[in-house]
């Protein structure tokens, strides 16, 4: 079984809550069988609240439009949003003056999108199906969808195909690291913890990401300058994991501020946040990098080559945020 980010065929297995996790001994990319289409469609249809969360993340979105904004000057400059849902993100983008795209497979989302946005904007399918042509967007977005999908680096080199050359990607995934490290101390608190009401705070989806697996996963798919910051997180407790509103919120600004803090001291090279985000070095005047003020990830199109998928500094242990 070869690792969809790095391609390397060793690997060992863990097992949580029943299930087993393959686990990239190079990458660390980890990995499981994938739930049949029906069950993720099911899941966001009935399960999934999707008004609280896109309202939890509305800070998110501003941050990371912003931020794409300031990657392209052209007035008729257009976005995709794969998985856009309901299109929370795509009225925020159009609103800022972007020309609004998006993929959809959950038909109830679709049908809403297109009243916002209008049918030819929305496509019901995926992204592969919709056969865009090449050099097509200046902007592609994917927020939670490759930790999902059947196959990220086929998601993320069709990115690669039809975004315009010097085009931009933001893309937002779990963080196997951090995932990890709440699953091993939930798991000694879980007999106190399941009393009070507290869900498991880990979320293990189909495919979980390293900082390294991304860098592999996105220079595999051909942007050459890619960077990896942690990921704001959503406000309040939109998932509802504790009875206690403010329990949720103190130990989201407490683990925000600490990896913030390990972020910067170690001058990027510890991204321990629940979720991260890839994106290229900004094109601001002052250089901040992507979404320090707010959130989101993001990377550049090559234009002119495909880049060696083991660019050197690659394997050599944790990663800078901005190195190419
Ligand atoms: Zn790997």
């Amino acid at each position: 079984m070869k690792c969809n980010c790095c391609g390397s065929d060793r690997h060992y297995i863990h097992e949580i809550n029943q299930h087993h996790f393959t686990n990239c001994a190079q990458c660390g990319l980890m990995f499981t069988d994938r739930p049949t289409k029906d069950r993720i469609i099911d899941h966001y249809r009935e399960v999934d609240p999707h008004e609280t969360v896109a309202a939890a993340k509305r800070p998110f979105f501003k941050a990371a439009l912003v931020h794409l904004s300031t990657q392209t000057r052209d007035p008729d400059r257009s976005i995709l949003d794969v998985g856009c849902g309901f299109g929370y993100f795509l009225e925020d983008a159009a609103k800022t003056g972007w020309v609004p795209f998006g993929v959809e497979i959950l038909e109830d989302a679709v049908t809403v999108a297109r009243d916002r946005f209008g049918k030819k904007q929305i496509f019901h399918g995926s992204l592969q199906s919709a056969r865009y042509p090449s050099n097509t967007f200046h902007a592609v977005t994917a927020w939670d969808v490759l930790v999902v999908v059947d196959d990220p680096f086929r998601e993320v080199r069709e990115c690669y195909r039809i975004l315009k050359p010097g085009g931009t990607i933001g893309i937002r995934v779990r963080n196997v690291l951090f995932e990890k490290a709440v699953y091993t101390v939930f798991r000694t608190i879980q007999p106190v913890a399941g009393k009070m009401g507290i869900r498991h705070p880990y979320v293990f989806h189909t495919y979980c990401f390293t900082p390294i697996s991304l860098k592999y996963l996105f220079h595999r798919a051909g942007f050459e300058r890619v960077s990896i910051e942690n990921s704001p997180l959503t406000k309040g407790d939109p998932y509802a994991y504790t009875p206690f509103r403010w329990l949720t919120t103190s130990a989201k600004v407490m683990v925000e501020t600490l990896t913030s803090r390990l972020f910067s001291l170690s001058n990027g090279r510890w991204v321990l946040g629940p979720s991260l985000l890839v994106g290229q070095p900004s094109r601001d005047p002052g250089g901040r990098t992507p979404f320090r003020s707010g959130g989101g990830i993001q990377t550049s199109r090559n234009p002119a080559r495909l880049p060696s998928p083991l660019k050197s500094g690659i394997s050599q242990g944790p990663m800078r945020s901005t190195s190419g």
